[in-house]
């Protein structure tokens, strides 16, 4: 067992829950959420292959594991070395469109490596997970916004290898009394001061845009203007990272294990997050008008009322304009990324 100490009450026990193992610490909402963690006075560790993430976006602070998901002693010995209480689980590939042409990859890490963690957590008596799960869970739903009932039927591999995951939990926490708290994150987007989103290969629409601004791109493309929306293109729930970073905190000292979305029940279109970013950086940003996106649904909206009655969650940031505002000084600050 991890506990140096054999004390039962409550205060131990508390005291206990301030060791976090974060997988996946060197992306974009890892990183954040390991500064958040650390700002309020928690120990991290951060476990990542680096892969998708950034030396750089490894805040000093924290201790760092470079190892894979799927090397379960490394796990086991790594939760072990940290005497890790509870663990962040953000390790995962995420992108729909890859995943629709390479579906072993998603299933292998989000699905397998996931597994390998469950399991290390219960063979070194770790018993509190927070999961990064997604709105593509819900794949294209009937009604809009989403909330936690509805049924979920993924659309790609990518939503799929995340609805497994969650599938796994109730069953672990049946058996091997883990607790958990499963957050379904809509759109994350923006920045804290010090770390932001910085993927090798971008796809996202607020980078893409942004990085037109800076003069890194001509154009940005609009993937589809004949979408059943207001203004034709793709709307979206864009949600500020640092508010998802709240929920991640709160979801820590959770008793109950749940699932929940994390949305702000508003969207934008394209259009408009473009427009904002015109008027956020004062460039005028060339948008092209382009074909759909293949997979893309044309509205995801989520509604975030459970976590806001069972945890307290009270988002600071929800505009576009404060979003985009955060996602533009640190582009304007690392104009070339992490650059690793
Ligand atoms: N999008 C776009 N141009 C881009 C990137 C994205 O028009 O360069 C659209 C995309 O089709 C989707 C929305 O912007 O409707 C958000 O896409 P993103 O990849 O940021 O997130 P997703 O919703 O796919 O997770």
């Amino acid at each position: 067992m991890l506990q140096k100490n054999h004390c039962n009450n409550h205060h131990a026990s508390s005291a206990l829950q301030k060791r976090i193992f974060v997988t996946g610490g060197a992306g974009y909402i890892g990183s954040i959420c390991v500064e958040q963690l650390l700002e309020k006075g928690y120990s991290v560790a951060v476990f990542d292959n680096l892969s998708e993430g950034h030396r750089a976006a490894i805040d000093p602070r924290a201790t760092f594991f470079q190892g894979e998901l799927a090397d379960r002693s490394f796990l086991e010995q790594t939760l072990r070395d940290f005497q890790a209480t509870a663990v962040m689980h953000f390790a995962a590939h995420a992108l729909v469109g890859e995943s629709m042409l390479h579906p072993s990859k998603y299933f292998h890490n989000n699905v397998v490596g996931g597994l390998n963690l469950l399991d290390a957590m219960v063979a070194t008596g770790v018993r509190h997970l927070v999961f990064s799960s997604t709105c593509a869970t819900f794949g294209v739903p009937d009604q809009m916004p989403i909330v936690e009932s509805m049924p979920q039927r993924p659309i790609n591999p990518y939503g799929e290898s995340k609805l497994i995951f969650e599938r796994l939990l109730p069953w672990y926490e049946k058996i091997h009394h883990l607790t958990f708290i499963a957050l379904r994150y809509f759109n994350a987007a923006g920045a804290s001061t010090r770390f932001g989103e910085d993927h090798r290969v971008e796809t996202h629409l607020i980078p893409n845009v942004l990085n037109v601004a800076l003069g890194k791109r001509e154009a940005v493309e609009i993937y589809g203007t004949d979408y059943p929306t207001r203004d034709g293109s793709c709307i979206r729930d864009y949600i500020h990272v640092l508010d998802l970073a709240e929920a991640h905190l709160l979801a820590l000292h959770a008793k109950e294990s749940a699932f929940y979305n994390l949305g702000t029940g508003g969207g934008s279109s394209v259009y408009e997050v473009i427009e904002c970013c015109r008027r956020v950086s004062g460039y005028p940003i060339l948008a092209l008008e382009k074909p759909r996106r293949p997979g893309d649904p044309p509205l995801l909206i989520g509604s975030s009322e459970r976590i806001k009655k069972e945890l307290g969650w009270n988002p600071q940031y929800q505009s576009l304009e404060k979003i985009i505002q955060s996602a533009w000084s640190w582009h304007q600050a690392h104009p070339h990324g992490y650059q690793d």
